[in-house]
Order: C-alpha cells, then sequence, then structure tokens
C-alpha cells in the first residue's frame, strides 16, 4: 500500500483511539456504579448515625428508669417514717410531707421523660429498620451495576487494546521520516487530523479548493504535498 494512504489509516486508528480513551472515563454504567456507591455510602453513615442515637437514647432512659428507683426507694422510707407515728413533732412532719410531695413530683416529672424516650426510641428502631432494608436493595444493585461497569469497562478496554496493536502494525510499515513529519505535523495542528484525503479537488479537512498543478504533484510518488490553507499533508482518494 502506498506510505501516504498508511499514514491515513494510522491517523483514523489514532483518531479512532483517542475517541475511546474519552469514552473510558464517561462510561454510562461506570458513572451509575459511581453515583449509586456515594449513596450506598451515604446510607450507610446515616444508618450508623441513627443507631448512635438510638443507644444514646437507650442509655438516657435506664439512667432515669435508675433515678425513679432511687427515688421510690426514698419515698417509701419516707412515706413509712410519715405513717408509723414515729414523728411526733408536727413541724418535722410538715417537712417530711414536703419532701414527700416534692420527690413525687420529680418521680412523676422522669417518668414522663421516660415515655418520651421510649417513643423516640420507638421511632429510631423503625426508621433504622426501614433503612437497612433500602440499604440492602441499594446493595444489591450497586452489586449488579459493578458487574456491568467493569464488563463495559472491559470491552473498551479491549478495543482500545486492538487500537494500539492496528496503530502499531501500521506504524511498521511506514517509513521513519514520514512518520516523524506526521507526529510533527500532528502536534504542530493540536492532535487532530494532519493527514487530509483530496475529494474532487478539495482538501478533505479544510475544504479549501486546491490548484490543479496539486493535484498533479500528488500523482508523484514519494511527493509531499500540503494544503497552503490547514497545512495537512495531502493524500489521494483511491
Ligand atoms: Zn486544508
Amino acid at each position: 500500500m502506498e506510505q501516504r494512504r498508511l499514514l491515513w489509516e494510522l491517523q483514523e486508528v489514532e483518531q479512532e483511539k483517542n475517541k475511546k480513551e474519552q469514552d473510558l472515563q464517561k462510561i454510562p454504567s461506570v458513572l451509575q456504579y459511581r453515583e449509586k456507591y456515594k449513596k450506598v455510602d451515604l446510607a450507610e453513615k446515616k444508618l450508623q448515625q441513627k443507631g448512635e442515637e438510638l443507644s444514646a437514647e437507650r442509655k438516657a432512659q435506664r439512667l432515669k428508669e435508675m433515678d425513679v428507683a432511687k427515688i421510690s426507694t426514698l419515698l417509701e422510707e419516707f412515706n413509712s417514717k410519715l405513717y408509723n407515728g414515729k414523728i411526733g413533732n408536727a413541724k418535722e412532719l410538715e417537712s417530711m410531707e414536703k419532701k414527700v410531695s416534692s420527690l413525687g413530683k420529680d418521680k412523676e416529672f422522669r417518668e414522663d421523660e421516660i415515655i418520651v424516650h421510649m417513643e423516640t426510641i420507638e421511632n429510631l428502631e423503625s426508621e433504622i429498620n426501614h433503612l437497612q432494608k433500602q440499604l440492602k436493595e441499594e446493595k444489591e444493585t450497586l452489586q449488579k451495576l459493578k458487574m456491568h461497569a467493569r464488563r463495559d469497562r472491559q470491552s473498551v478496554q479491549d478495543e482500545l487494546e486492538k487500537l494500539s496493536r492496528d496503530g502499531e502494525e501500521l506504524a511498521a510499515k511506514i517509513d521513519e521520516g514520514l512518520l516523524k513529519k506526521y507526529r510533527e505535523l500532528s502536534k504542530r495542528l493540536g492532535g487532530g487530523r494532519c493527514v487530509s484525503p483530496v475529494q474532487n479537488g478539495f482538501c478533505g479537512i479544510c475544504n479549501v479548493s486546491l490548484p490543479s498543478s496539486f493535484l498533479a504533484r500528488l500523482r508523484t510518488p514519494g511527493q509531499l504535498v500540503y494544503c497552503e490553507n490547514c497545512s495537512s499533508l495531502l493524500i489521494l482518494e483511491e
């Protein structure tokens, strides 16, 4: 095959490879997997936080139950003193009655608080239960997405490897000097296409009309002709 034609094929393979490399960064299933991963991570953190809230509530409830138990013991003690008739002093009796009344209120107050804790605990338990079910489903979806993402990624990587091999095979057939010129030109033109197939007398890249003298020179083997407008290396379409 003609050298310039091989160069054009190499360019097309390399362009395709660049495109695939970009595709690799935005495979839909991989993006979906990353999105879901973040969601699962957030859900796990939320569940952990709710678990901590639940144990704090349980601890607070236990402490208040212990308080109530202590108050109850005291109340029993005071009540028995009040009613066993051993306190004769009216002032002392009055003071004891006050103590009993105040302790009773204290006890009631703590019992109300315990009820609030119990309600909070019940709500947290049901929320945690719901979150756990949700997280289980999310994790199953995540697992499926992971498999899809791996498969899709592998398939793009396989294509990339094939394009690399094709490119290497083509490059091996091209004169070193010509290949070097192509690399330099491609670099100067920002990595885009720089080998332009002439179509009906027009440059295939910038579409400018080429003088007929160019076409004659193009037919001479080994002659390198560049587009005066976009600097691409021109080749004849076979
Ligand atoms: Zn051009």
